[in-house]
Formats: structure tokens, C-alpha cells, sequence
């Protein structure tokens, strides 16, 4: 799944439970429970497989997934102030929401390529459920749109 929708749903956590020790574990286990919902994003590993490294289109769309990311919790951290605490909260949660993408970079973009981020990727892999393009962002939209109405419920 992009990283937008994972990252709505972790700030939705972080509203609603409040207390970081529960919320930014349940961000991070969130991430598992939606890329098993059925979705489309870029293939990396095929293009690693094709190419050898990630296209400029699929890099083009992860920047812009990132910078809706950053933009969206920067705009959730601002709102909870000024209580700072819940606004750490948020943000925590919204990064740990995709912490289980994010140690999957350097494979993808530093070439590194140890047995355990192999082995980390052959897992996320294997939870996927792949879609085409219309229902696997159409998924991902309604994600976003419940997790709106949830954080501001
Ligand atoms: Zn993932």
C-alpha cells in the first residue's frame, strides 16, 4: 500500500488512543493489517528483478506519496498544539505506521542488500494483496476518507 493511506490511519490511532506506548505499537501493527486489505502500488521488486533499480515514474509517485505523507502529518501535528505531547504522539505514530516500508529503503535505493532486509521483504511480500490499478486505489482512497472521519469524530 502507499505510504499516504498507512500514515492517515497511524495519526487516526494516535487521536483516538492518545497514550504513545498503546498507539505508536498499533500504528506499527496497522501497517501489516492494510497491505493484507487489496491494493496497488508500484512493484519495486519487479523492477528491481527487470531493471535492476526503481524507474523514475515509480520514484516520481514515491516522492509524491511521501510528500502527501509529510504534508498530512505536519498538518495533524500543528492541530494538537498547543499540546506538545499529543503532537509528538502524532507524529511518532504516523512514522511508525510506516516503519515496516521505510526498512525496506535501503535495499531499494542504497543497493544494500543484507539477509535480513532480503528476508524482511519476502515477508511484507507475502501479506500483500495486489490489485489492479481502479479497485487497488479506489481501496486506498476509502482508507484515507474513513480515516479522516475517524480523526475528526
Ligand atoms: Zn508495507
Amino acid at each position: 500500500m502507499l505510504e499516504a493511506p498507512h500514515v492517515l490511519v497511524g495519526i487516526a490511532i494516535a487521536s483516538k488512543v492518545g497514550h504513545p506506548l498503546l498507539s505508536i505499537p498499533l500504528a506499527f501493527g496497522s501497517h501489516f493489517v492494510l497491505d493484507m486489505l487489496p491494493h496497488w502500488n508500484p512493484h519495486l521488486n519487479t523492477e528491481m528483478k527487470t531493471y535492476g533499480h526503481v524507474t523514475k515514474k515509480t520514484k516520481l509517485i514515491i516522492y509524491g506519496d511521501l510528500a502527501l505523507s509529510f504534508g498530512m502529518t505536519a498538518f495533524f501535528c500543528l492541530t494538537a498544539l498547543p499540546n506538545l505531547f499529543h503532537a509528538v504522539t502524532i507524529g511518532l505514530s504516523a512514522i511508525s505506521a510506516i516503519t515496516p516500508d521505510l526498512i525496506e529503503a535501503p535495499y531499494f535505493f542504497l543497493n544494500k542488500k543484507t539477509a535480513f532486509l532480503e528476508a524482511w521483504i519476502k515477508f511484507q511480500k507475502s501479506i500483500q494483496t495486489d490489485a489492479e490499478p481502479i479497485l487497488g486505489i479506489a481501496t486506498q482512497i476509502i482508507v484515507m476518507a474513513a480515516s479522516l472521519m475517524w480523526i475528526m469524530s
